[in-house]
């Protein structure tokens, strides 16, 4: 083989070691994701711990790449973030959503609620409440069965926009959930402003050692929800006995591999069949 002159080694090591590399690569193929139609949906039960019913879902992004297989959101939401990809990525994930929704109304599930995942970025865009009632309108769906999740961090800016948006997106007719709930910095009083519906409580409060035996903070979590007159609802249940102890919190909805993992539309029929 030709050897290559000090210059171009130098030139090569560089290359290699630039992180970018990879990250350009990656964040090209994930514009082409987006214009190819490599991105699904899965969508995963919100179940009514004391009937069983599922009375929603969550939409979840999947990856499904040729080259690299179904990819977990949590490898490539980051960057979607970073670049501002996750901008139209997340308008598809909505229109989507609200198009499943419509199927599942004509299948007969009416009042079956869809909740959708919008990020940091997604909420700052100036005109995200007409974006998000332009999206539902085109779909044809019934905004009250479609739900945005935030994280608990973005709800709780205190600028004053915040809960502008919040409070055009409830004039939509959608319901908001606060998404990862106990891992932010929300105060009480002004939890009480906000014009949201549900509290999901994070999967680190139900599962794992920060849950401790009795589930103090999902119970505590619960009682505050509860006196502020919002839903809660568990997520990363695994487990029956986990189940019954948020019962006993007084939780009335979870969601986690107990119950259903995330699945395709096809693939959740026969459960929810069993609700309609
Ligand atoms: P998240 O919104 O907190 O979603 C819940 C995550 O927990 C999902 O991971 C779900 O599959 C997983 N999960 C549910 N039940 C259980 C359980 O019982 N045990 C365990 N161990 N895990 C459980 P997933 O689908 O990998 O999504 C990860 C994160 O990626 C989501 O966390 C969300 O922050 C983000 N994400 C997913 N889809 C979207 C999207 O469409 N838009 C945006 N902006 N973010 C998304
Ligand atoms: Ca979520
Ligand atoms: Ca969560
Ligand atoms: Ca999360």
């Amino acid at each position: 083989a030709k050897r290559a002159g000090p210059g171009q080694a130098r030139l090569f090591h560089e290359r290699m070691a630039q992180p970018e590399k990879g990250r350009l690569v990656l964040e090209a193929a994930l514009y082409h994701a987006l214009v190819n139609h490599e991105f699904v949906l899965h969508y995963q039960p919100q179940v009514d711990l004391a009937t069983g019913r599922i009375t929603g879902v969550e939409a979840l992004l999947r990856w499904q790449s040729p080259e690299r297989g179904l990819v977990s959101p949590l490898e490539f939401i980051p960057l979607l973030e970073e670049t501002g990809l996750i901008v139209p990525v997340g308008e598809w994930v909505l229109g989507e959503a609200c198009r499943q929704s419509v199927k599942w109304a004509q299948a007969g599930h009416h009042d079956l609620r869809v909740a959708v995942n919008l990020s940091a970025l997604q909420f700052q865009q100036p005109r995200l409440a007409e974006s998000v009632a332009m999206v539902i309108q085109r779909s044809g769906a019934d905004p009250r069965n479609i739900e945005l999740e935030i994280t608990e961090n973005i709800a709780m800016n205190q600028e004053e926009e915040v809960l502008d948006t919040l409070q055009q997106l409830r004039d939509i007719g959608v319901s908001l959930a606060i998404d990862d709930f106990g891992t932010g910095y929300s105060s009480l009083s002004y939890l009480q402003q906000f014009p949201v519906n549900r509290l999901k409580i994070d999967q680190s409060f139900v599962r794992g050692p920060a849950a401790g035996s009795d589930l103090s903070i999902a119970r505590a979590i619960v009682a505050m929800g509860t006196s502020l007159g919002l839903e809660v609802i568990a997520e990363g249940v695994e487990t029956a006995d986990q189940r019954s102890r948020l019962q006993e919190c007084g939780c009335s909805e979870g969601q986690g591999y107990h119950f259903a993992r995330p699945a395709l539309p096809e693939d959740l029929a026969p459960a929810l069949a069993q609700w309609r």
